[in-house]
């Protein structure tokens, strides 16, 4: 039997909406309404330092002026709630013990910045390095005693990769992907040592509990989908289908979530582009979207640093 389809669009609060967004939301609903079916709005604001009460606000601005609705979310509630990530420490926690039960998870006592960095979806060119090894244990069977610590906090945790294990799962529009764990990526965080779940964990631990079917989300995310991939298997969790969405780069293929300001919805609603204008660019060809970007700019307070 199938499940009806359920997609997600799970934007952060740290910052204004930008096209690249708008791009992605637009095709999650796409898809959502071609498989007659719903949509959740899940509201990413873990990262507390830079998660502001302004961008959400303005972040609800943009969705309601792009036309997206969804059906369940933190405003419209649901089945599945809360449907803030700051809420829902208790899933997240669950989920960690879980994989410490069963000794898929060990303690890091490295002070790396990808430690620091983990409770952030790592987007193109901030991804974690391959992780040494340093902490991590011989194999054990799964006992807290091996795994070395018996307390969450005050301590990273990292997720233990197989070595050199081919991993693939399609892509709706990429199609096969593939990569081989322990080259491609390694052991990487799950927990942080100020007690906030990585992004990884929470992600899965929150795309499973909202029984989301399919995840629609850009490109620079497959990487993170690899790992994603592995904390299911870990949990004997159904993953749910991929469909990572080209990403909207500017003239030196950089993402435009650099100059996100530049390029934000405000900047350009501002600027007088209409959500029809924009999505147009999506279909037009690539340079035409480059000079439509360009081309706004003057109103609206941000200036377009797109570099050309
Ligand atoms: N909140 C993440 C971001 O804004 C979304 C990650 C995801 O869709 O899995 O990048």
């Amino acid at each position: 039997m199938t499940l009806p389809y359920r997609g997600r669009i799970a934007p952060s609060p740290t910052g204004r909406l930008h096209i690249g967004h708008a791009r992605t939301f637009w095709t999650a609903q796409e898809r959502a309404e071609r498989a007659g079916g719903s949509l959740v709005l899940r509201i990413e604001d873990l990262d507390r330092s830079r998660c502001r009460m302004e961008f959400t606000a303005s972040m609800y601005d943009d969705l309601r002026w792009m036309g997206i609705r969804w059906e369940e979310g933190p405003d419209a509630g649901g089945p599945c709630g809360p449907y803030a990530q700051s809420e829902r420490t208790q899933h997240y926690i669950a989920t960690f013990e879980w994989l410490r039960e069963m000794g898929a998870i060990y303690p890091c006592f490295c002070s790396r910045q990808d430690i620091l960095h983990a409770i952030n979806a790592p987007h193109a060119g901030d991804d974690e390095p391959v992780y040494p090894g340093t902490c991590r244990p011989a194999e054990s069977d799964g006992s807290s005693e091996e795994t070395g610590s018996d307390t969450r906090a005050g301590i990273a945790w990292r997720f233990r990769v197989p070595e050199g294990e081919p991993i693939a799962f399609f892509d709706g529009r990429l199609g096969e992907q593939r990569q081989v764990t322990g080259r491609d990526f390694g052991d990487f965080v799950v927990w942080r040592k100020d007690d906030l779940p990585a992004y990884q964990l929470a992600c899965v631990a929150d795309d499973s509990a909202m029984k989301i079917t399919e995840v629609v989300r850009g490109a620079d995310l497959v990487r993170s989908t690899f790992r994603q991939l592995l904390l299911y298997r870990a949990l004997g969790l159904q993953p749910p289908a991929f469909y990572h969405c080209e990403l909207v780069t500017d003239d030196h293929d950089d993402r435009l979530a650099k100059r996100a300001d530049a390029v934000s919805l405000q900047a350009l609603r501002a600027g007088g582009a209409t959500p029809e204008s924009l999505q147009a660019g999506w279909v037009g060809d690539r340079d035409e979207r480059r000079s439509f970007i360009h081309r706004q700019p003057e109103t609206g307070g941000s200036p377009p640093a797109m570099k050309r």
